[in-house]
């Protein structure tokens, strides 16, 4: 059954003569698997891709998440075409983004006012400068693990308790950016609150995913976010949601509607694109104000706004907005984690799932996982071995122990049944 990746090894060498690295963002490189040749893609339908060898895959990284309605759903194909028939760029303003915005509004009643950008970088990156603005105060309060993005403030690694402040996670980072970020663990509202009483009127905001995607899929222990919405208002300090993942994932709408806790600024961006560049930011009227042209804190974008990313974005939820279709991901991904899990017991592998709807981390080698420390002491080996070998199996999965599985609109029963086979004979063969 071994098939090869000839094409892809050849591409891949090309790659890195003139690409740093031999790709363009670097989790690409498998360097959460231990390396080796990424398979280079060349073409989607619905929930499988195809790689340069022409081997099919069935498709679970979902390019990181933007792709919840399928590779070349119809519907967004159209849009696109229709975009790029228009002329792909004036530079003026267009009705599309009235439409857009409406929409998202609609969905999302907290966003008073938002702002398109062209990543999900940009918009936490944004939103982090609005609450500087806003507020006066400089430090940003965010949680161990949590990524949001590669500007500057956010790249800083966990210190080594709520009064310890953060240390540069990437080389070009200043120290002096680190020193305003303050890092606490996910779900640990004593920490945060100590981090508030020690930095006090420092702390223009706290950011926190709502529901964590970035060490695997962590839900916020019941109370917690309301929590942080208390004691961040107690000490006149915003709260930023990065819904950069989890916007329209789990339902039409955020995390912070499905949860019913709503922050003061929002950024949001993959699948609000349907597939191509896009982030947003949004908020109260009052805090929205602060940016130019109204106000002082300055934000602009060639690209921003543009009308090819908001007719698929609008596409995308109009493809979202059919009844029933979150029902479905959540059905699919329950059967997905029974049977997974199954698979695990009849194998006896050590490693626990966290699932919510269409999305899924399988953690190997540890018990349960609620914070970063957890999803870090899962076993990146194991991880390794199961990526690989559901390659072979034409399982493609994102290539970290961090990420998660996701579903998409157009994943079938029979899909996720193969897969669950494939996992089984994974499990047997990691014994
Ligand atoms: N925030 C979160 C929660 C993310 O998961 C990501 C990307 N994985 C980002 C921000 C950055 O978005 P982008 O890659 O579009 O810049």
């Amino acid at each position: 059954m071994m098939h090869t990746y000839e094409r892809s090894e050849k591409l891949f060498n090309e790659a890195k003569q003139v690409i740093l690295g031999g790709v363009n963002s670097p989790s690409r490189a498998y360097k959460g698997v231990g390396g080796g040749t990424p398979v280079f893609m060349n073409r989607g339908k619905g929930a499988y891709f195809w790689d340069e060898d022409g081997t099919r895959y069935i498709d679970y990284l979902a390019a990181y998440g933007p792709i919840i309605a399928g590779h070349a759903h119809p519907h967004i194909t159209e849009a696109i075409n229709a975009a790029a028939q228009d002329g792909l760029l004036y530079g003026t303003p267009t009705k599309y983004e009235n439409k857009f915005a409406s929409m998202l509004k609609e969905a999302m009643p907290a966003l008073d006012r938002v702002r398109f950008v062209n990543s999900g970088t940009e918009a936490v990156m944004t939103t982090i400068r609005v609450a500087r603005a806003f507020t006066n105060r400089t430090k940003i309060i965010k949680f161990a693990g949590c990524y949001h993005g590669h500007s500057d403030p956010v790249l800083v690694a966990a210190g080594s308790g709520p009064s310890t402040t953060g240390h540069p996670d990437s080389a070009g980072v200043t120290a002096a950016t680190a020193a305003e970020m303050i890092t606490v663990p996910f779900n640990d509202a004593d920490a945060l609150e100590q981090a508030l009483e020690q930095f006090g009127e420092e702390i223009a905001a706290v950011l926190v995913e709502p529901i964590v995607g970035n060490f695997g899929i962590v839900e916020p222990e019941y109370g917690f976010l309301e929590k942080v919405n208390k004691l961040a208002k107690a000490n006149g300090s915003l709260v930023i949601y990065d819904e950069v993942i989890t916007a329209f994932r789990f339902m039409y709408g955020g995390a912070q509607d499905m949860l019913n806790v709503y922050p003061d600024l929002t950024a949001m961006g993959k699948i609000i694109g349907g597939g191509l560049p896009i982030g947003a930011y949004g908020g109260r009227l009052d805090i929205m104000e602060q940016v130019s042209p109204m106000g002082a804190a300055y934000q602009a974008g060639t690209m921003a706004g543009n009308p090819a990313s908001m007719r698929a974005g609008i596409a995308c939820l109009e493809v979202l907005r059919e009844p029933g279709l979150y029902d479905r991901l959540d059905r699919l991904g329950a059967r997905l984690e029974q049977g997974l899990q199954a698979a695990v017991e009849e194998a006896g592998v050590h490693a626990c799932i966290n699932r919510l709807g269409g999305a899924l981390t399988i953690y190997f080698g540890v018990d349960s996982v609620t914070n970063y420390d957890e999803a870090n002491a899962s076993d990146t080996a194991m991880f390794a071995a199961f990526f690989k070998h559901m390659l072979q199996e034409q399982i493609n999965l994102a290539p970290s122990k961090f990420e998660a599985l996701f579903l998409t609109a157009a994943h079938t029963v029979a899909d996720i049944d193969e897969t669950i086979e494939a996992a089984r004979r994974a499990f047997k063969a990691m014994n």
